[in-house]
C-alpha cells in the first residue's frame, strides 16, 4: 500500500514543507507583544487573560486576530489541508467571548475561509474535540462547511485523535453532518500506489 508522510504543521512551526508529502496547516498560538505565546486551545483562563491583555477584552477582537493570522499562514504557506479551521470556538462554549450566530463572527470567518478556499486547499472536518470529549460536534461549524461546499470546496475527515484506539472515532457523525448539508464525497488519501495521491470516496461508502 501506498503511505504518506505529513504533519499537521502549526504556523509558528521551522519544519522544512518540502520534507513532506503533505501538511495540514493550522494555527494553535497568538503572539502577544513581548514576544511569548497564548494558545489558542489553552485552558480557559488563559484565553480570558489573553483576551483581556491584548484584545482589549473583546473576543470578537480575538477571533478576528485569529482568522487574520490562519489566512495569511495559508496564502503563503499553501497546505494540502486547512486543518480546524474554527479551533477559535475551542474555549466558547465556556468564556462566550463571542456570539457564533452573530454576523459579525460569521462573516469574518468566512472572508478568512473565501481567500484561503483560492488555494485549493481541502477543508478539514476534524472530529478531534468530539473524540477526546470536549467537543460535541466536529470542527468546523455547519455553516462554514455550507458556504464551502457553495463554493465547490472540498473536505477531508481527519479525527486528530493523539490515540490509536480513537483513529476514526466521530466519523460517523461526521459523515451524518456532511450528507445533511449535500455533500456526497469526502476526500481522502489513497492507498494503490500507483494511483494519484488523493482520492474521492463517496460518503456512504466510506
Ligand atoms: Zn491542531
Amino acid at each position: 500500500m501506498a503511505i504518506y508522510l505529513g504533519i499537521e504543521r502549526d504556523m509558528l512551526s521551522c519544519s522544512d514543507t518540502k520534507d513532506y508529502d503533505y501538511f495540514i496547516a493550522s494555527v494553535h498560538y497568538f503572539t502577544r507583544p513581548d514576544g511569548s505565546h497564548s494558545g489558542v486551545d489553552a485552558l480557559s483562563d488563559v484565553m480570558q487573560k489573553y483576551v483581556n491583555e491584548c484584545c482589549g477584552g473583546d473576543g470578537l477582537e480575538m477571533a478576528e486576530q485569529y482568522f487574520s493570522l490562519f489566512r495569511d499562514y495559508v496564502i503563503e504557506s499553501k497546505p494540502a489541508i486547512i486543518g480546524h479551521f474554527d479551533l477559535v470556538r475551542y474555549n466558547n462554549s465556556i468564556l462566550h467571548l463571542y456570539d457564533e450566530e452573530s454576523s459579525e463572527y460569521r462573516l469574518m470567518a468566512l472572508e478568512a475561509l473565501r481567500a484561503m478556499f483560492e488555494t485549493n486547499a481541502l477543508l478539514e472536518v476534524n472530529t478531534g474535540g468530539v473524540a477526546r470529549g470536549y467537543m460535541t460536534t466536529p470542527y468546523p461549524s455547519a455553516f462554514i462547511l455550507k458556504e464551502w461546499k457553495a463554493w465547490g470546496g472540498e473536505v477531508i475527515i481527519n479525527s486528530d485523535c493523539h490515540d490509536s484506539g480513537l483513529l476514526n472515532a466521530g466519523y460517523d457523525q461526521a459523515e451524518n453532518i456532511l450528507l445533511s448539508i449535500g455533500y456526497d464525497h469526502v476526500v481522502r488519501l489513497s492507498s494503490e500506489p500507483d494511483k494519484e495521491m488523493w482520492e474521492r470516496i463517496d460518503i456512504k461508502h466510506f
